[in-house]
């Protein structure tokens, strides 16, 4: 679990700052109120700091010690102060620290909420600087670190092109202009090629004065651009401003295929997943499974006892099923299943998760727990059409229905004589 430092003596702005964080965020929480208190804990490598919110100004370190000191430890720092001046702004951002913040009231508590989580996931995100002096392309690096990104170089294009696709990763480009060997223009035309906007950012940087290159920085396809020399700030802001959009897309992308209740795909990523992954030289193992009776479920313990029950065979089918297997909620109580398997093979799957799922006790509200069952059906074969093998299985599926419920169904035809297996 991540654990944040807190290193401040204005008691009200503590206590607000600390509420905030332990509603929040699930993380633990430190405060001390004075330097000598803050170096012990430093101190004790147990506490392992995430992240150290510092007051500038302290009763026993009125210089900005404690920021200096959380920093010579790898602390990533953010730094609170009642005061603003020109001169204070370059000696606190000298330091290397991570932001600061003002004691402004609600908007700030805001910010360092969203900073906090910023510098936690950064550390699943990995960055390419690309620049030929290697003097501004360590600065670089060092910058994104001190914000946890993992970082990678390159110094110029053509390098550029073999990392990335050495690392998939990648998910931001920090590219100068002018190069040798492959110049920055080249290196995002052909990124684009390849990567779209919604999977991969890229700021191009230039010193040049020419004041056409941004445009045609941001026209061969980069996000954003910046003028060197810039400063930390403002290159932090950019950086920051290009990978919250790039998690927004993928948060906009996950909620269109999954569904909100299981987590699971939902029938449109279901379908498009299939139509392109169809080969009809492989047997497809397609199996419908439905809950038996759960409207009596949703009857007799209620409406989130039937959410929670959906949700318990669902982690099921994810953890019981093969791993390339993929699984989907179709609708109500009923989901699907696709994998690679001849009909032997199929049967056996789907015969493990009607037995797994008649076995299982779920807990619902009230400490009671109660089990259901399922029925199944299962087509196996290599027909190329994805509506004929729904309605195939799902007449399967009301065979097994017919049939008693709690049971299997397969087939490996679709017309004329069909061989059912139970
Ligand atoms: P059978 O064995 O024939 O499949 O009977 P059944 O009761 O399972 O089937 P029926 O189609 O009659 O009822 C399905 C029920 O599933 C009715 C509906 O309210 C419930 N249901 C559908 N979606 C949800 C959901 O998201 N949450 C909950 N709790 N119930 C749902
Ligand atoms: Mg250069
Ligand atoms: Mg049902
Ligand atoms: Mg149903």
């Amino acid at each position: 679990m991540d654990h944040i430092l807190v290193v401040e003596d204005n008691h009200l702005f503590g206590t607000v700052v600390c509420k905030m964080i332990r509603q929040q965020l699930s993380c633990k929480l430190t405060w001390v109120e004075n330097y000598a208190d803050a170096r012990k804990k430093i101190e004790d490598r147990s506490n392992n700091f995430s992240v150290a919110l510092l007051d500038l100004n302290l009763p026993d370190a009125e210089m900005g010690e404690a920021v200096d000191y959380a920093i010579a430890h790898d602390i990533p720092s953010i730094v609170f102060t009642s005061r603003f001046n020109q001169q204070l702004h370059e000696q606190i951002w000298s330091k290397g620290i991570v932001d600061y913040v003002l004691k402004e009231g609600p908007d700030s508590l805001n910010y360092i909420i969203k900073q906090i989580r910023r510098l936690h996931r950064n550390r699943s995100i990995d960055v390419l600087v690309v620049e030929d002096s290697a003097l501004i392309r360590n600065h670089l690096v060092e910058t994104l670190r001190v914000q946890r990104f993992n970082v990678f170089s390159a110094t110029n294009g053509e390098e550029a092109l073999s990392v990335i696709s050495n690392n998939s990763n990648i998910r931001l480009v920090i590219t100068d202009f002018h190069m040798p060997i492959m110049d920055g223009f080249d290196l995002v035309r052909k990124l684009r090629r390849q990567y779209s906007y919604n999977d991969l950012a890229i700021i191009g940087l230039s010193a040049h004065e020419d004041p056409t290159l941004s445009a045609r920085f941001l026209k061969y396809g980069a996000n954003d651009y910046l003028v060197k020399p810039f400063s930390q700030e403002e290159f932090y802001c950019r950086v920051h401003q290009n990978v919250d959009m790039l998690e927004s897309i993928r948060q906009i992308r996950q909620n269109a295929e999954r569904d909100f209740l299981t987590g699971l795909y939902n029938r449109r990523y279901f379908f498009n997943y299939w139509q392109k992954t169809l080969n009809p030289n492989k047997p497809t193992a397609f199996a419908m499974l439905d809950i038996d009776h759960f409207k009596q479920v949703n009857d007799t313990y209620g409406h989130d006892s039937g959410d929670q029950v959906l949700r318990e065979i669902s982690a099921l089918l994810i953890r019981e099923t093969p791993a390339d297997a993929l699984v989907a909620r179709f609708g109500g109580e009923e989901f699907c299943l696709l994998f690679n398997a001849d009909k032997e093979e199929a049967t056996r799957v789907a015969e493990h998760l009607r037995e797994t799922i008649s076995r299982q006790k779920i807990p619902v509200e009230g400490q009671q727990q109660l089990q259901v069952t399922t029925s199944i059906g299962l087509y196996c074969g290599n027909c190329a059409e994805i509506e004929k093998i729904i309605r195939c299985a799902d007449e399967k599926l009301y065979l097994a229905k017919q049939l008693g419920r709690n049971c299997v169904i397969a087939t490996t035809t679709i017309e004329g004589e069909e061989l059912h297996d139970q």
